[in-house]
């Protein structure tokens, strides 16, 4: 029996956005639905992307209403839009608690890229990173990570093709590993979101555990380490974490990694003028990546207030990348896309906390 009169009126909504078909089944339970419509809902709302209960066609229609009277079908709010001029856009989010989040739309010629965020702030306080500098406010639910891919499908042409995804944005994904992985069961899966795990990216700035515990989960997006120093003493003045989980730990987890035959992991490598880029830095990184199955990414710094770092010259650039290459080592320098609306890591959500947009 679905409740009635002011016990209906009471109940709190339901967020259906982030469950999987058995909590979907308990939420319809709980409504005092028939359970078995949860595949007709979970397709409803993940593979057509259709999350007002009145479309739900097939659904009887007096369920219909009721679930649109209870449910939460709401997307965050689009509090910020910015358009660079090579197309990269980046968005703000403001969740139901206030909070904010940012996600980014990167084209490039047919390939069309989406940045997530997976944290609201993060802990890890890389001193090279603007959202470092908030601190962790709260983790991101699997909804919430999940509501950023139907903010980018609503508003730019990702829905036309299939896209890559990266797990890039606000947060340290590894630190939200419950929800991040509930979020990534739901995109993977070709009755639902049917996105490849071929085409997800999950970056970490190096939490060792953590990876290992993920690398056992059913779920299989590529990996990548956000590397940016391959002395200890170096990558730990860039990335405190390397206190805790050092050089040495971080390449025995990947090393059991690609054993286990994963797909080749990427080492991200943000390279700052006089700081991690001179061709002894880039020697490190040879001597690091050696005998693994990775390939180096070379990001130009974004230059921004507040960060004591500038990017590199197109110079040692290039000599980083040709003593990679020496070695053995592949190395692509990755394009700095959005430079002029700060598309580096939490830039933007940075600038909105500090011009008072969001608490
Ligand atoms: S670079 Fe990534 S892990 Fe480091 S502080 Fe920024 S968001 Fe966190």
């Amino acid at each position: 029996m679905a409740p009635t009169g002011s016990a209906a009126l009471m109940s709190p909504k339901v967020l259906l956005l982030g469950l999987d078909r058995p909590g979907i089944a308990a939420a319809c339970e709980g409504l005092g639905l028939q359970p078995f419509h949860h595949r007709e809902i979970y397709k409803w709302m993940y593979a057509r992307r259709t999350l007002d209960p009145m479309a739900w066609t097939n659904v009887p229609k007096a369920s219909r209403a009721l679930m649109a009277s209870r449910v939460l079908s709401g997307l965050p709010e689009v509090v910020g839009d910015q358009a660079s001029s090579d197309g990269t856009r980046k968005f703000l989010l403001r969740l139901g608690d206030g909070q904010t989040v940012e996600c980014v739309y990167i084209p490039d010629r047919e390939r069309r890229t989406v940045c997530v965020s997976s944290q609201v702030g993060c802990a890890m306080g890389c001193t090279f990173c603007l959202t470092g500098k908030m601190g962790l406010r709260r983790n991101l639910t699997p909804g919430e990570i999940l509501s950023q891919f139907f903010v980018l499908e609503s508003r730019t042409d990702i829905a036309e093709t299939s896209y890559n995804v990266v797990f890039m944005g606000m947060g340290e994904p590894m630190a939200n590993r419950a929800n991040l992985e509930a979020a990534l069961a739901l995109l993977e899966d070709p009755e639902g979101m049917a996105i490849s795990p071929r085409r997800i990216t999950v970056s970490t700035s190096g939490l060792a555990e953590a990876l290992e515990a993920f690398a056992q989960s059913p779920v299989c997006p590529r990996l990548s380490l956000s590397l940016n120093g391959a002395r200890d003493e170096l990558r730990t003045r860039l990335m405190p974490i390397n206190a805790r989980y050092s050089l040495a730990d971080l390449r025995r987890v990947l090393q059991n990694l690609t054993r286990k035959n994963r797909e080749r992991i990427s080492l991200e490598y943000v390279l700052m003028g006089g700081v991690n880029d001179s061709e002894q830095d880039a020697r490190d990184v040879a001597r690091f990546a050696r005998g693994l199955k990775v390939k180096v990414n070379l990001i130009s710094f974004n230059a921004a207030e507040g960060l004591p770092y500038q990017p590199s010259t197109a110079q040692a650039t290039s000599a980083f990348q040709e003593v990679l290459n020496r070695q053995g080592i592949t190395a692509t320098v990755r394009r700095s896309r959005g430079l002029d609306i700060l598309a580096a890591c939490g830039q933007l959500a940075r600038k909105h906390w500090d011009e008072g947009v969001s608490p």
